[in-house]
């Protein structure tokens, strides 16, 4: 076995320097057009995870510039006021991105939700058009998550075309997503999922494993291909306090060419990316760009 030590992938570092980026460009977006980007963000009952993921984003539009406009609703609320809601917000000019925090409570269909946004402002790039448009290779609002797991994949200066991507998990909001962008990215993907046999064999093959099961530990050090990139998506609150990820970090350091930490990793991005897709949607809303992107990949793979 090759032993040799990963350099860290810093979500943190790479977070705080295009937030910077982002800081600046809000504050001549504002001096241009006379009002600040905004992002809407609701949130439905008290669950505490989801309280501080919101904490988190209005704390992260406050440093950037962004207006950020929030609604706290009861676990009560029906699913029709928030569609009222959501309506409303889809008219307002001064809102650029709304976002739904997830999960909602069992009583309200979050696809009904996804759906009722305006794609324009679908922030979280969540919505079935969006997700359509970059499997159609014209990304539009890109997912936030896979979004900023490529930026973090880009740190490592790697050409990916033909590289061999294994992502573990098939969720709408990451592993498909993150499968479609390394797709756009000339990488020859496979998204495997609970039904998939031997996850072993296939992450042993992988050059680069993004691991979004949600399942604590599932990646082994030893499945790691010498020299691989490692993205871990997977978040989990030990009962200490600390957090962890979906690979058994110490391990797959001693294998891998690069990882990312949990936390520090991938979670820093996910905000990062949601910024930048609000002024992305300020842009398009004050007619500064089409709704292209122009960081579009391979669209002849
Ligand atoms: P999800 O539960 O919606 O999806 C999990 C996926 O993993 C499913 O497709 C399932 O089939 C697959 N899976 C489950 N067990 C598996 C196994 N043994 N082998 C292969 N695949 C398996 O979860 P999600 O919303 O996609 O989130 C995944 C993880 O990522 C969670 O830990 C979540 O907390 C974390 N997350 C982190 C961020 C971030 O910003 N860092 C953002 C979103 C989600």
């Amino acid at each position: 076995m090759t032993t040799s030590h990963a350099q860290i992938l810093d979500g943190k570092a790479l977070a705080a320097r295009m937030r910077q980026d982002i800081g600046r460009e809000a504050a001549l977006l504002t001096q241009t057009h006379g009002r600040k980007p905004g992002l809407a963000v609701i949130l439905v009952g008290a669950d505490p995870a989801s309280q501080v993921y919101v904490a988190a984003k209005q704390k992260g539009c406050d440093s950037a510039g962004i207006a950020s406009f929030s609604t706290e609703l009861a676990s009560d609320t029906s699913q029709q006021h928030l569609l009222g809601l959501i309506s409303e917000l889809n008219q307002n000019p001064k809102v650029d991105g709304i976002l739904v925090q997830l999960p909602l409570p069992d009583h309200i269909d979050s696809e009904t939700i996804i759906e009722a946004i305006d794609p324009g402002k679908d922030v979280d790039g969540f919505h079935p058009y969006n997700l359509g448009r970059l499997a159609a290779r014209q990304p539009l609002l890109r997912s936030c998550t896979p979004y900023g797991c490529m930026k973090l994949i880009a740190e490592t200066g790697i050409d990916l075309h033909g590289k061999e991507c294994v992502i573990v998990g098939a969720s709408n909001i990451v592993g498909r997503p993150m499968g479609l962008e390394l797709l756009l990215a000339g990488a020859t993907i496979t998204i495997t999922h609970k039904f998939t046999r031997n996850l072993q064999a296939h992450v042993e093959r992988a050059d680069i494993v993004v691991a979004a099961a949600g399942k604590q530990g599932l990646i082994q050090g030893e499945w790691i291909k010498p020299g691989a990139i490692v993205i871990d998506v997977g978040i989990h609150r030990l009962d200490n306090g600390t957090l962890t990820g979906d690979v058994d970090f110490d391990a797959a350091s001693q294998r891998a060419s690069w990882i990312t930490p949990v936390p520090g990793g991938v979670g820093p991005m996910t905000i990062t990316m949601l910024l930048a897709n609000t002024i992305q949607a300020f842009k398009t809303h004050v007619g500064e760009t089409d709704m292209g992107n122009t960081e579009v990949g391979n669209t002849d793979v």
